[in-house]
């Protein structure tokens, strides 16, 4: 049989990372976690409470409360992933509005927020077999991971797929208004001082921009057939 591997997948917004990490843990029998789901529940938690609004910041109390804060994938069978759970409630479908997405990256500064989830995320791949995806996977949570993408594509090319989500889902949204906004979460991911948005040296990148799902699957799926077959 062959060995299992850790799978780190990083890049900027809206590359369609989780749709290859979803196909690449079906397929390959791994779990998969979209880190990006857990920094966008903690970001709910700060809204709820309000710790964040379109004025204010209110870091340090957020950081006193992140004891709180309990987060969970649950398996859902239907959906084929994990969804996520604040302090036991299904907020999978709150944690991916556009105004959850406006603060996201300002709560993902935070380094005490990053130390928790972090601390998670290591030990949810203690024993392999994992398809992670995020900012800052190949390079602090699993810097040792077998097999490291970078996903990029064109901002216009990104805002437009999550604008066409958006709006499936019933949002009253613009394509500007997503277009700033993923240019604004670009920027922060990757000038913020804490684990910025970087490729790892031994990552391979994917410009899928022009590559559609399968294409993509396909070529990754080849990476991991050539790394289990030598380890
Ligand atoms: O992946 P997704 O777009 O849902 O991530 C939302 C935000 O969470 C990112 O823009 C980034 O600010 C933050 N994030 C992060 N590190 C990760 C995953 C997400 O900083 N590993």
């Amino acid at each position: 049989m062959n060995k299992k591997i850790t799978i780190a997948i990083d890049g900027f917004s809206s590359t369609g990372k989780s749709t290859l990490a979803k196909q690449l843990a079906n397929h390959l029998g791994y779990i998969y976690v979209d880190t990006g789901a857990m920094y966008r529940a903690v970001t709910l938690f700060a809204m709820q409470n309000g710790y964040i609004n379109a004025e204010s910041f209110d870091k340090q109390t957020l950081i006193t409360s992140l004891p709180n804060i309990k987060l969970q994938f649950k398996f859902n069978a239907d959906l084929g992933f994990g969804e996520m759970y604040l302090n036991g409630v299904n907020v999978e479908t709150e944690i991916r509005t556009i105004e959850v997405s406006s603060f996201v990256s300002k709560v993902a500064e935070v380094s005490e927020v990053r130390a928790k989830l972090v601390e998670q995320q290591k030990e949810m791949g203690k024993d392999k077999a994992i398809v992670m995806d995020g900012r800052d996977i190949g390079t602090v949570v699993f810097p040792d991971a077998e097999l490291k993408i970078f996903m990029t594509a064109s901002a216009t090319t990104r805002a437009q797929r999550r604008y066409d989500e958006l709006v499936a889902k019933g949002d009253a949204v613009t394509f500007e208004e997503v277009l700033k906004n993923v240019e604004e979460r670009d920027y922060i991911d990757t000038h913020r001082k804490d684990s910025p948005l970087v490729m790892a040296e031994d990552a391979m990148e994917i410009d899928n921009s022009h590559l559609n799902r399968k294409e993509q699957f396909d070529l990754v799926l080849e990476l991991v057939n050539e790394i289990t077959k030598t380890i």
